[in-house]
Formats: structure tokens, C-alpha cells, sequence
């Protein structure tokens, strides 16, 4: 039985923070403060709690923080009066609108009302543009980047590396399969998805293995090559009768039986998940300092 190097996104994450400390101090002493707003529309319990937890480390940063709240019932021309209202704000170097939105807003066409020099999650096409062109003006969006910083923090050596990416949307695996490729990463990158034939053997083959599906510990001990390295992006909630809230919240990959197969693995909670406010937290000091006062 192999024992793991378990990569902890908390402690990782808990150093990136460090870091923005820093940088925010530098910022500071220039002048600048850095900005950030949140908008949520509509009373999603998820959304509140991701919308809180970003704020709140704003406040601990010691950045300026937006918070908006809309109701369920604000119309798309609103919302976009509210985005332009936030790209004229001099305060405010990032946006961030909370997604999913209400189903009779077009979340596209939202993303294409933000200054894409305020996007700090990285959707606006500018941005999309500036990541597969290797541009580092542009913002990276926040898991995929969470998933790389964990990488080199680790140690984890991607030149030359067999990656396999399962998923393809533009937030998690398309964005990821671009970092791994990059000439920062050197991997060799294959990105599997629903209509990709004999997922097992495209998976085994890979040295790092990225799951981002959203399917509950799909991937199997015989999906995975002995030794490789796995990042578990999913965060999916299962039924569980022996917790108090009534479900656990599990990866995409099963990870009792694959760890010890690995030489490095996320957990679920806590590989992840707590990279993706650290890496907006710097997507914000990016704006500000590409924005100034
Ligand atoms: P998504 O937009 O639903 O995309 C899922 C991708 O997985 C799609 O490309 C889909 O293929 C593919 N897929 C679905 N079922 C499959 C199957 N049975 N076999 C092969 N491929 C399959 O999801 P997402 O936004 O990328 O998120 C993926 C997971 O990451 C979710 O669990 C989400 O909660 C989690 N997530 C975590 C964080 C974090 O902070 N840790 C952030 C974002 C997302 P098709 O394109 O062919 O449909």
C-alpha cells in the first residue's frame, strides 16, 4: 500500500493569501487601494455562502470591498446597468457576478458587459482570447489556476508530463487543458469529455489526471496509472443519512480506492476548493496594479 502526498489546498492556499497580504501592502503604499465587487442575484444558499466567504476575505486582506445583493426578480437590463455602473467605479479593479443567474438572464451576455479589465474571473472573451494566446495580462480563471498553483507549489513536474483532462467547459477543463499545454507547463494534454470513447484507458494513460465532471467518485483504481498524480476539481453532493445536514460533499473521483495508487492526490474537501478564492484574490491585485488608482 502507497501513501500518498496528500496536496492540501488549505495550506497552499493559506500561502497564496500570505502573498496577497503582501502585494496588497505594496499596493497600498502606492495608493492604491484594491477592490473588489461581489453581486449576487437571487437567494441561492450556495451562492450566499461562496459570495460571503469571498468577502469576507477581501475585508481580511484589507481590500475594498462591494457586496451587491439583487433579488431573484432583477430583469437582465438592470443587471447590466449594475455591471456598467461597477466598470466606470474607480474603486473597484474586479467584478465578480455570482453564476448561475436566474434563468432569464443571459449569463453571456452579462460576461460580455464587463470591462474585461475588471473580469477577474476570467470569462470575458478578451480574456478567454488572452489565455490560449498565453498573454499574461489577461486573468486566468480561478479553479484552473487554483489546480496550477497547487501543481508548483507541490513540486509536481508537468514538462514533458502525460496529462489527461476529463471535461471540457470553459470554466474548469478547457481553461486547465490551455495552463497544462502553455509554454509555462510543457504537458502533453488530452481532454476527455461525454462522447470520448473508453475513458479508463484514455485516463490511465495520464501522468497528472484532472477530474472535472461533476459526477460523484467516477473515476475508478483502474482509471489511474500507479504513481500518477490526480486533482480532483469535482464537488458534487451525495445522499449520506450519518450527517446532520443529510449529505457529504465527494469528488469525482474515488478516492479511497485510488490514493494509494497515486503519488500525489486532492481531497475532496479541501484540495481544491479553497485555491479558488486565493487565486481571485490575486486576479484582484492583477487588476489593480494593471488598472492603478
Ligand atoms: P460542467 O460545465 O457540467 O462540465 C462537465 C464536463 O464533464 C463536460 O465537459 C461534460 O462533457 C463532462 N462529463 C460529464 N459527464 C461525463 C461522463 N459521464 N463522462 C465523461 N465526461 C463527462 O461542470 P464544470 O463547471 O466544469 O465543473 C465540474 C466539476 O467541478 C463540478 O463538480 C463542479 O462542482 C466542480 N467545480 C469545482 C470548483 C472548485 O472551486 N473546486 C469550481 C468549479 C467547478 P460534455 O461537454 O460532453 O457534456
Amino acid at each position: 500500500m502507497n501513501s500518498p502526498k496528500i496536496l492540501d489546498g488549505k495550506s497552499v492556499a493559506a500561502a497564496v493569501l500570505d502573498e496577497c497580504r503582501a502585494e496588497t501592502a505594496e499596493l497600498l503604499a502606492k495608493g492604491i487601494q484594491p477592490g473588489l465587487a461581489v453581486v449576487l442575484v437571487g437567494a441561492d444558499p450556495a451562492s450566499q455562502v461562496y459570495v460571503g466567504s469571498k468577502a469576507r476575505t477581501c475585508a481580511e486582506l484589507g481590500f475594498h470591498s462591494v457586496k451587491i445583493e439583487l433579488s431573484a426578480e432583477t430583469t437582465q437590463d438592470e443587471l447590466l446597468q449594475v455591471v456598467r455602473d461597477l466598470n466606470a467605479d474607480p474603486k473597484v479593479h474586479g467584478i465578480l457576478v455570482q453564476f448561475p443567474l436566474p434563468k432569464h438572464i443571459n449569463e453571456e451576455a452579462i460576461i460580455r458587459g464587463l470591462d474585461s479589465r475588471k473580469d477577474v474571473d476570467g470569462f470575458h472573451p478578451e480574456n478567454v482570447a488572452k489565455l490560449v494566446l498565453e498573454d499574461p495580462t489577461g486573468f486566468v480563471p480561478c479553479t484552473p489556476a487554483g489546480c496550477m498553483k497547487l501543481l508548483e507549489i507541490s513540486g509536481i513536474e508537468t514538462s514533458g508530463a502525460e496529462a489527461v483532462v476529463l471535461g471540457r467547459s470553459m470554466l474548469v477543463g478547457k481553461s486547465v487543458a490551455s495552463l497544462l499545454v502553455s509554454k509555462n507547463s510543457n504537458a502533453t494534454v488530452t481532454i476527455a469529455h461525454s462522447r470520448s470513447k473508453d475513458l479508463p484507458a484514455i485516463c490511465r494513460r495520464a501522468d497528472i489526471l484532472i477530474a472535472a465532471v461533476g459526477r460523484p467518485e467516477m473515476v475508478k483504481a483502474d482509471w489511474v496509472k500507479p504513481g500518477a498524480v490526480v486533482i480532483d476539481v469535482g464537488i458534487n453532493r451525495v445522499e449520506d443519512s450519518t450527517k446532520k445536514s443529510g449529505f457529504r460533499l465527494t469528488g469525482d473521483v474515488a478516492y479511497a480506492e485510488v490514493a494509494p495508487l497515486c503519488s500525489a492526490i486532492t481531497p475532496v474537501p479541501g484540495g481544491v476548493g479553497p485555491m479558488t478564492i486565493a487565486m481571485l484574490m490575486k486576479n484582484t491585485l492583477q487588476a489593480a496594479r494593471q488598472i492603478g488608482a
